[in-house]
């Protein structure tokens, strides 16, 4: 026999944002369809109409795209099994429906919204678990509801859901790739609306047809979809297809072990986006939130390409998955550590340009936008950005001129004193001709022990006047790096703006 070709589909509802949990289930299933050289399809769950935004479906893809996880086949690429939108697949459901209905799998339901609440109502002051009363069933299907009074309601066109028939005392059982043997009765198993009043199927009903039709080997999504697991069970068997292999997967906690929410923090990958997050870190990060490679391995940071090689279904985990964001902020610095120089500049440049179209810099833009320039910031500041961005947004020194300087430390060590030695080094810097922290450094110390001073006499102010605040990279390299031109000016404008009290 020859093996089938995997596919596999992320099929999100276009109702927002990408939650962190989308994207896991996204990333579980490129990264298995990957490894088996399979096919990744994206599918929009549309057949709830009223919770429908506009631009979700565009912006669900632009997000996965960003991340890496590109469709084989989606409605934006096409493919052979489309359309890809559900509310484009209308008369298949409805097809279907019809011979569900002929087979007597399924029935017309024509009580009201009040009637089922009523109802529930009802069972839960009884202490019974609310289920559908079959009201409607039809004696010839075991019901008490005669033909004739359906056939009258039809034909007066009133509305009406269709609902599958759930078989009498069976029992249900699957084998889930991650939980293992998993077993329903069917008394727990309500009458499922397969077809709803306004003529789109249920999820339940359209993600069955779809995933047959499609063809899909492996369904993988989140665990929250497991109890639906009987209901499509039922309908495959009703169809007489084979269904596909599945696997739920865990749970997505806060810290405090509660199911993830927006109180605690951010759940929508576009926020972290927003904050500036890296796609590498965030994948790694997500790949990590119920997987791991094993005992005997300490590898924490994993590219794309390795996350394909090494995951495998059988290795994610039933307990939840703790949301740390520690984890993520350590593993964003991993990979600013290790970028190449190279492709930072070509990440901070873009950033650094919309700034100066905001602010005025007063050094020369040909030198500070300069990818040799840049790749020297990124050297001095990579151990201490976490962000991207923050080679522009937090060294902002680098290119703009200091408009204020840390208040506390010039309370604490600011007088007349630290001025006059500014301006004794000034001239001394304005003399070297190689101006290398090397240089520097000598200078600064030559220029301090005659007067029984500690270099840290100096230093500190000379930080300060440099850059506005009191921390930062070497301070030798970095006035190398912002040149003797911008260093003189900034001792110059210290010395006149610093307010101190002596
Ligand atoms: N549309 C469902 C969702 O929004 C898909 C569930 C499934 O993968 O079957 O999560």
């Amino acid at each position: 026999m020859v093996a089938q070709r995997v596919r596999t589909r992320f099929a999100p509802s276009p109702t927002g944002y990408l939650h962190v949990g989308g994207l896991r289930t996204a990333l579980y299933n490129y990264l298995f369809a990957k490894k088996m050289d399979g096919d990744f399809i994206i599918r929009i769950e549309d057949t709830d109409q009223s919770r429908k935004v506009e631009d979700a479906q565009k912006n669900l893809i632009k997000t996965l795209e960003w991340a890496g996880i590109v469709a084989d086949e989606s409605p934006e690429h096409g493919g052979d099994y489309g359309p890809y939108v559900q509310s484009e697949r209308l008369d298949i459901y409805d097809k279907y429906c019809r011979q569900l209905l002929n087979d007597q799998h399924a029935y017309y339901c024509f009580a009201t919204h009040e009637e089922l609440e009523e109802n529930r109502q009802l069972q839960i002051k009884q202490g019974l678990q609310p289920k559908y009363n079959r009201k409607w069933l039809p004696e010839e299907m075991g019901g008490t509801m005669p033909a004739g009074i359906i056939k009258q309601k039809l034909d007066k066109g009133l509305p009406y859901v269709i609902r599958m028939k759930v078989p009498d005392y069976v029992s249900v059982w699957f084998e889930d790739i991650v939980r293992g043997p998993v077993e329903f009765d069917s008394a727990t198993i309500d009458d499922q609306v397969l077809m709803k009043s306004d003529g789109f199927p249920t999820y339940h009903f359209a993600s069955v047809i779809d995933d047959h039709f499609m063809e899909f080997t492996h369904i993988i999504r989140g665990e929250e979809w497991l109890s639906s697991m009987p209901k499509h069970l039922l309908l495959y068997e009703f169809f007489g297809w084979e269904p596909p292999k599945v696997a739920h997967l865990p749970l997505l906690l806060n810290p405090d072990r509660s199911k993830l929410s927006k109180r605690q923090g951010d759940v929508a990958v576009e926020d972290y986006i927003r904050k500036g997050y890296s796609a590498d870190a965030i994948v790694n990060f997500v790949a990590m939130l119920g997987w791991n490679e094993g005992e005997g391995s300490e590898q924490e940071v994993y590219s794309m390409e390795q996350l394909i090689q090494k995951f495998s279904l059988e290795r994610v985990g039933k307990a939840g998955a703790v949301f740390n964001i520690e984890k993520l902020n350590w593993l964003e610095k991993q990979y600013i550590k290790n970028r190449p120089a190279e492709k930072l500049v070509a990440i901070i440049k873009p950033i650094l340009k919309a700034e100066l179209e905001q602010k005025k810099s007063l050094m020369p833009l040909e030198i500070i936008t300069s990818d040799a320039y840049l790749e020297k910031v990124i050297e001095l500041m990579r151990e201490r950005v976490g962000f991207e961005h923050e080679f522009v947004t937090f060294s902002s020194y680098f290119y703009f001129e200091p408009e204020t300087w840390d208040e506390e430390a010039i309370k604490k060590r600011w007088s007349v004193e630290t001025n006059n030695l500014l301006k004794g080094f000034a001239v001394l810097l304005d003399s070297l001709d190689d101006f290398s922290a090397e240089n520097i450094e000598i200078l600064l110390k030559e220029f301090v022990a005659p007067k029984g001073l500690k270099a840290a006499a100096l230093i500190h102010p000379l930080r300060i006047v440099a850059s506005g605040v009191s921390f930062g990279p070497s301070l030798y390299h970095l006035l190398e790096v912002l040149g003797k031109e911008t260093v003189l000016r900034r001792i110059q404008v210290g010395i006149e703006k610093i307010n101190y009290v002596d």
